[in-house]
């Protein structure tokens, strides 16, 4: 009979519950643990092809040092010690010779631990992190902290009425699918705003195509309905909001007739929707990818949406939007902790790149909300996490790499990262790479970025590794269920033996994670093996403790008004704002790309860039698409499986066509993070060929003035056969 052991999945930001079976010492099944106390078995189409990811031939296993020119792809294996010893004494010299701030960081989304990069950054005195956080899930968090001093998730399983808006949760968020379902099956009511009529619209008790863009004019036009018809929670809005006043002065020109002119959908879609958002209480809007990628619009929409749920009575009730942690979980050490953000001088943080064009996302803004945050008490609402809501910008940072101004970055640090399919303008990104005197990469395979390395360093899978994965209700241990094969690593060991080296040993005294996990644990009387051991831990949670507390804002309240945004020279009430390239925004550019563009949506089983060499996750997804309407098809003699072309005023890419009244007539569908990896001769795996990045602006005229989001979506395109 087959052993099964516990462990975990982590492919993506959940830590679902996974059962190995094992062969021996080989695990050649999984399979989703019923027992596990949160995700109770469920577990996606990644999760299944996790032994063909574990144990893939071309995974990398041990560290590679560069032997060809660089991006030749050429590299020895070379041991861990002699890998580190060089990288911290160039990592060294590079600090005396142009200071700290010379290295860069760019990460990844969640498969790796985060807060032990941002130590060793901050230990080591540089402030330029930099990544996609600018346009994913982080400028919202940001935006909540501004707004009303923390984070929700929406508790769905109690609401009555789900609004998923930006996101596909089916192919992005299955347990959160799961959950939306459940909500249904109880009655709840579901609105879906998305531009594609994706799985969930059609089980939605009203779909909105929205044009992308331009959600943030209908939730201003929802926030003129409430207010006007009086369907806001007045005892709420008298007692704990500021600017209110302001509030309904700002969407007094968002009519239904005026939002229905702009965001392709009718006035009755407009009033029927608020209407029904008012009348189902409690309920819960979600947060969505499709809103961070907007561009100039991400943050005010992240704005329009908070203050929609506070206004609306729905901020931190049962079913609603719960804020704060639940009692004892709030206790366990936060990961805020573990990034010593204390140990970046106040010198190293003013020279953090970008923050001077985007300082609500950099530490101008991040030491407003943590300053705000201190007056309550770290039990209940975390102060924000640096690590999500402090970065550099890219932009910034990789023109420093490829000008030496305003300084010369000569050295970066990618984990899990990609940067050459997960940032815009790809061109620059692969220069600014290409010029560095050091690039070092911690990765699962070779990737294109990784390729560009001096040193590759092989990061294990999370079942080679354990984790402490808690919500704002629970806590779980997450278990190791192999030891790591080859010599792969988990990231804390991959930055330790590199902080050790650095003369970082004091702040690294934990020899192993898991003993960072106990350490975490301490405050509430238990280490990771008991945590493991009782299967976790779930919180009381107790609503509105804003009550006695007050909200985590420099006013104590909802601030609709944001004084950290005003103070920062940014719009502190929330405004729509036309797509810079756009049909309105850009009429003689729409005559010649007269397509409305959208990248970025998720597609199962792959993850952003991921997976692409894993043969079963390619037998579902073989070649990069781009969707049309079949009148828009039609329309230019293109029929399903041509080759075509899409192009923008940035560049172009090569994509097969799909034919779909899924999408509008008016609008194009591109797949994001295509690379080829089974091109082993072509030049960086063809990483300019067809990713959708090519396609995407990152200049200041199209990013969000506010965090500086650059955008993935509402662009303008033209599609061609080839
Ligand atoms: S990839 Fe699927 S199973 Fe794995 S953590 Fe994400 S949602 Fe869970």
């Amino acid at each position: 009979m087959t052993e099964t052991r516990r462990s975990y999945c982590g492919l993506c930001h959940p830590r679902c519950g996974l059962l190995l079976e094992m062969d021996g010492e080989k695990v050649v099944g999984v399979r989703g643990d019923k027992e596990h106390p949160v995700t109770r078995g469920m577990i996606c189409q990644r999760a299944q092809l996790m032994v063909d990811h574990l144990y893939h031939p071309e995974r990398i296993n041990f560290p590679l040092k560069r032997k060809g020119e660089r991006g030749s792809g050429k590299f020895q294996r070379v041991g861990w010690d002699e890998a580190l010893d060089d990288v911290a004494s160039r990592l060294d010299a590079l600090r005396l010779r142009f200071g700290a701030e010379t290295l860069a960081f760019t990460h990844g989304t969640k498969r790796t631990y985060h807060w032990d990069e941002r130590r060793f950054n901050n230990l080591f005195g540089t402030p330029n992190i930099c990544g996609a956080n600018n346009v994913c899930m982080c400028p919202s968090q940001a935006v909540e902290y501004a707004t009303y001093g923390g984070f929700s998730w929406g508790d769905i399983l109690q609401t009555r009425c789900v609004v998923l808006w930006g996101m596909g949760a089916s192919q992005s968020k299955p347990g959160m699918f799961g959950q939306i379902m459940m909500a249904k099956k109880n009655g709840a009511r579901l609105i879906v705003v998305d531009p594609r009529r994706i799985r969930e619209a059609e089980m939605a008790d009203m779909w909105l195509p929205i044009r992308p863009g331009t959600d943030v004019a209908l939730m201003l036009g929802w926030l003129k309905i409430l207010i006007e018809e009086g369907l806001y929670d007045r005892e709420f809005v008298e007692k704990w909001t500021v600017g209110f006043e302001d509030l309904k002065k700002a969407v007094e020109p968002y009519s239904a007739e005026r939002v229905a002119e702009i965001t392709w959908l009718t006035p009755a879609q407009v009033r029927d929707s608020a209407h029904m958002y008012a009348a189902n209480r409690p309920a819960m809007i979600t947060w969505g990818f499709g809103i961070d990628k907007q561009g100039v619009n991400a943050t005010q929409a992240a704005r329009a949406r908070s203050i929609l749920r506070a206004v609306s009575g729905n901020l931190d009730v049962p079913g609603g939007e719960p804020l704060g942690f639940a009692d004892p979980i709030g206790k366990i050490l936060s990961f805020n902790k573990l990034e010593m953000n204390e140990a970046l001088s106040a010198a190293q943080r003013a020279k953090q790149l970008g923050a001077d064009e985007y300082p609500f996302f950099g530490y101008p803004g991040w030491e407003r909300n943590d300053a705000a945050n201190q007056r309550l008490p770290h039990d209940y609402m975390h102060p924000p996490w640096a690590g999500q809501t402090c970065v550099g910008h890219a932009r910034a940072v990789f023109n420093a790499m490829r000008s030496g101004k305003p300084y010369p970055v000569k050295a970066a640090i990618s984990v899990a990262s990609n940067p050459l399919l997960s940032l815009a303008d790809v061109r620059k990104t692969h220069e600014a790479l290409s010029s560095l005197d050091l690039y070092v990469v911690g990765e699962y395979y070779l990737t294109p970025s990784a390729a560009l390395a001096d040193y590759i360093f092989p990061i294990c899978t999370t079942v080679e590794t354990t984790e402490l994965w808690h919500g704002t209700d629970f806590c779980v241990a997450c278990p190791r269920g192999i030891d790591p094969l080859y010599e792969r690593r988990n990231t804390y060991d991959f930055w330790r033996g590199l902080a050790v080296r650095l003369g970082q040993k004091e702040h690294w005294p934990w020899e192993s994670v898991d003993r960072v996990w106990d350490h975490c644990l301490a405050p509430v009387g238990l280490t990771f093996q008991k945590l493991a051991e009782q299967n976790g831990i779930f919180g009381r949670r107790e609503y509105k403790r804003y009550e006695k507390l007050g909200f985590g804002t420099p006013s104590g309240k909802v601030e609709i008004r944001s004084s950290i945004f005003e103070a920062l020279g940014c719009e502190p009430l929330p405004v729509y704002r036309e797509m810079p390239m756009s049909p309105q925004g850009d009429p003689e550019l729409y005559k010649q790309y007269p397509l409305v563009l959208i990248t970025g949506s998720r597609f199962m089983p792959m993850y952003h860039s991921e997976w692409r060499q894993i043969p079963a996750a390619r037998e579902k997804r073989p070649d990069p698409l781009v969707t049309l309407h079949p009148e828009t098809a039609a329309g230019l003699g293109l029929k399903e499986g041509d080759w075509v072309r899409v192009s923008t005023p940035k560049g172009s890419v090569r994509m097969r066509l799909h034919v779909s009244d899924m999408v509008d007539s008016r609008m194009a569908d591109a797949d994001h993070g295509w690379w080829f990896p089974e091109r082993k001769d072509a030049k960086l795996f063809d990483v300019f060929e067809s990713n959708a990045n090519v396609l995407c602006p990152d200049d200041a005229e199209y990013c969000s003035p506010e965090i500086g989001g650059w955008p993935h979506t509402a662009l303008l395109c033209r599609v061609e056969k080839e």
